[in-house]
């Protein structure tokens, strides 16, 4: 595809923990690109867009300035810069918080005993906001990296940072108090004027990831059984609101065939087996369009 001046422009990060899901996720929505290596500015081959690959940082300026239309970044990115930009859609990936932490036996029971204290962090915006709200004066101290290692050195008393699992806190010794702010991948649209045909090109872009979140949170789900227990199955899967039922050769059985939320799944196998139903198939869907 021919690129030019009025290409849509996505910003994702160019290299950590959101690069490989965000690119996947374009991939997933039929998006062809050439390599993303040793390139900041990359074409696609089927859709009129690019991407830029930056510095996750960088994400919530450039879409607010127009640089890029559209985004890909964690929501605590977003937030932390304070810029006004339009949140489309989350992701559902890059899941983490951000997080008072206060080393183990500290006898910081409450963020309120952290009053007059000092906070080591990389968000000095959202602790900023987050103690004031809380009528607490703290001291902020702005680290880059390794904000977990800040109590140990008696740089400060406790730390705001990102977590997902815990691990990297408790190896150091460290606990969680409170969460300010819970986070997942998103995309976000600026709020500058976009021309009509980018807008499309933006609508689209949406829709087509919208089939793909709908198709991620379903399955397709076949099993036969005895046609008598058709009103029965259904009672179990309340989504089976109209499924395809379709005779068998074999006398009185029927394939009941349908599409289902993921998780319903498991919480109705056992009960789906008791009515009678067998060969439970569950498939994939690749996208879904509702
Ligand atoms: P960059 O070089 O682009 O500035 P970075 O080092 O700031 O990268 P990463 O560590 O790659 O950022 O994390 C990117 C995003 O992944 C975070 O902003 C956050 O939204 C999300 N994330 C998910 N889990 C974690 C985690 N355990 N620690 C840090 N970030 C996480
Ligand atoms: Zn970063």
């Amino acid at each position: 595809m021919v690129q030019n001046e009025s290409s849509l422009r996505i910003a994702i990060q160019k290299g950590g923990r959101l690069s490989e899901k965000s690119q996947t996720l374009l991939e997933n929505i039929g998006l062809e690109f050439d390599s993303y290596k040793n390139r900041i500015l990359t074409p696609c081959r089927n859709y009129d867009v690019e991407l830029l690959l930056i510095r996750d940082d960088d994400i919530p300026e450039y879409v607010r300035d127009g640089i890029c239309e559209l985004g890909i970044v964690g929501h605590n990115v977003t937030a932390e810069s304070g810029v006004q930009v339009e949140r489309l859609r989350g992701l559902g990936f890059g899941r983490c918080r951000v997080s008072v932490a206060v080393p183990k036996n500290s006898g910081f029971d409450s963020v309120d005993k952290l009053d007059r204290c000092r906070i080591a962090t990389s968000y000095p915006a959202l602790t900023r906001k987050f103690f004031q709200e809380k009528g607490l004066e703290v001291a902020i101290i702005e680290i880059s990296g390794a904000v977990e290692i800040a109590p140990t050195l008696n740089v400060a008393d406790a730390i705001v940072d990102v977590v997902s699992t815990g691990g990297t806190l408790k190896t150091n010794g460290l606990t969680e108090l409170e969460i300010i702010l819970e986070s997942e991948a998103e995309i976000i649209q600026t709020r500058r004027p976009v021309p009509d045909h980018k807008q499309e090109l933006i609508d689209k872009f949406m829709m087509r990831i919208g089939a793909r979140q709908q198709a991620e949170r379903s399955r397709y789900i076949m099993m036969n059984a005895p046609s008598d227990a058709v009103e029965t199955i259904c009672g179990i899967i309340p989504a089976l609101k109209s499924p395809t039922v379709l005779p068998l050769a074999e006398n009185e059985m029927v394939a009941i065939h349908s599409v289902i939320p993921t998780m319903h799944f498991w919480e109705v196998m056992e009960d789906l087996k008791s009515a009678g139903a067998s060969g439970i198939v569950i498939l994939p869907i690749e996208n879904m369009i509702v």
